[in-house]
């Protein structure tokens, strides 16, 4: 398998929204000071919530296990500070919902240095021990799904990985972590990469990254002579380049087919974050207790890119940035095309917590909806051949059943469907929720 001639490296269909990435493209990452609490759902991986193996009262150090996986698709929490468990009981989650969630008061007179460990001899570990190790260090994918990356790397019997792609598209507007993480330690990038393609048995690694990161291209390249089997492919940029099955299209040329993943096609996918958190605990015993978050948009007065202790409330990282603008209307987790509103600013920082933006009325007043006049452009936005306008209008009526039968649940919710809609129908929030009604009926008819 054989990557595509950089002419070629792209997919079908997708938008082009603006980059917006100036305010923080350039300044280097920082880390913010500790601060006085810290809460920590035990669900914020895809899968089964954590179990707590700490009780309230209890003085814990930065770094411990605090949970332990749930199931097998579920994994470790561990301590971001060194302080003492306040609470076990259920906190408001950036979705909403009232999550349990582990609340760790920091003891301001601790230094919250990490304790040295010796370092894991990652090569001579068995897979079955390494991906134990990598539930253990809680790592998940960091891009934004949080999906266990342990499980990604247990394959069925007989199934064999020939390509790891580590996924440098960063190809939401505005986000600039990964960016950052690849211009100011790309040797650790390169390290985590060859770690995880030795251990997977791939033969070779490719790290996509879209043209508009040139310095990171080129500093990823000039890092690369030790490394004999891994290369560094630029992309042409366009959205939702990201995205799983759209990056292996634009490297590789292949459809990985509905309902099948990266490893039917002897793929798999990590985020630069994610390889960087793996190198990271291989090297310095550092489980995944912080990561590196943008903070911009029009609404913020000093924008950044922080590493940010996970359960930090989001209050506290924009009070670091100099707070919010009186103009701001609204502040989103994640990136303007996938990330989610959030109600309040005493939300965590979650492992998948790639950016908290800050707009103002000018990017968030809604245009009028107006009736759709079948122009056809959702279509050719949409990177899965789905037909959005007929799946949104099918949500609006209630047809859920008729909804999935045209492959509803195939639907990313990349959003570009509804970012090329000049009715400004909002056509992902409409799928998004009918999607959430199909998977009530499967629950319900298992
Ligand atoms: S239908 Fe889903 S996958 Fe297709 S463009 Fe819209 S949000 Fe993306
Ligand atoms: S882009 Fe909007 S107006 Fe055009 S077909 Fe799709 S839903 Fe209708």
């Amino acid at each position: 398998m054989n990557p595509l001639p950089a002419f070629k490296r792209s997919f079908a269909h997708g938008v082009h929204p603006e980059g917006h990435d100036e305010q923080t493209a350039h300044q280097p990452i920082q880390r913010v000071p500790f601060v006085n609490q810290y809460i920590l759902p035990l669900g914020q991986h895809l899968g089964v919530p954590a179990r707590p193996i700490v009780k309230v009262g209890e003085r814990v150090q930065r770094g411990q296990l605090i949970a332990e996986p749930g199931a097998y698709v579920s994994t470790t929490l561990h301590s971001p500070v060194t302080g003492w468990v306040r609470a076990i009981a259920p906190r408001r989650s950036p979705r909403g919902d009232l999550q349990t969630a582990i609340e760790i008061e920091a003891d301001a007179y601790a230094t919250q240095r990490l304790e040295s460990k010796p370092t894991i001899d990652w090569a001579s570990l068995s897979i079955d021990e390494f991906i134990k190790q990598i539930q253990n260090a809680g790592i998940v994918g960091m891009g934004g799904a949080a999906f266990p990356t342990h499980v990604k790397y247990d394959l069925p019997d007989g199934m064999r990985i020939q390509h790891l792609v580590i996924n440098g598209a960063e190809c939401e507007p505005y986000l600039t972590n990964d960016h950052r993480l690849m211009l100011e330690r790309p040797e650790v990038v390169l390290q985590g990469t060859e770690i995880v393609r030795q251990k997977l048995g791939a033969t070779l690694a490719t790290i996509g990254v879209e043209m508009n990161k040139a310095d990171a291209i080129a500093i990823l390249k000039k890092h690369l002579k030790h490394y004999q089997h891994i290369q560094v492919l630029p992309l042409r940029v366009k959205y939702p380049q990201g995205a799983e099955k759209m990056l292996i299209k634009s490297i590789f040329g292949i459809e990985v087919p509905a309902g099948q993943l990266p490893r039917d096609v002897g793929v798999t996918v990590n985020n630069v974050s994610t390889i960087v958190a793996i190198a990271d605990y291989f090297q310095t015993g550092m489980p995944l207790i912080e990561r590196i978050v943008t903070v911009s948009g029009p609404g913020v007065e000093q924008p950044a890119n922080l590493i940010v202790p996970l359960g930090t409330p989001v209050r506290e990282v924009l009070r670091f940035c100099g707070g919010l603008k009186e103009t701001t209307r609204e502040v989103i987790m994640g990136g303007p095309m996938m990330g989610i509103p959030i109600a309040s600013l005493d939300v965590p920082i979650l492992k998948g917590s790639s950016g908290i933006l800050a707009f103002t009325a000018a990017e968030t007043s809604r245009p009028p909806e107006y009736p759709c006049i079948h122009c056809g452009r959702c279509l050719e936005a949409c990177p899965h051949f789905l037909n959005p306008s007929r799946l949104s209008r099918l949500a609006k009526i209630g047809a859920y059943a008729e909804m999935a039968q045209y492959n509803a649940l195939d639907c990313v919710e990349c959003g570009a469907c509804s970012f090329s809609c000049p009715s400004n129908i909002p056509i992902v929030q409409l799928i998004k929720m009918g999607k959430e009604e199909i998977r009530k009926v499967k629950v319900l008819n298992k």
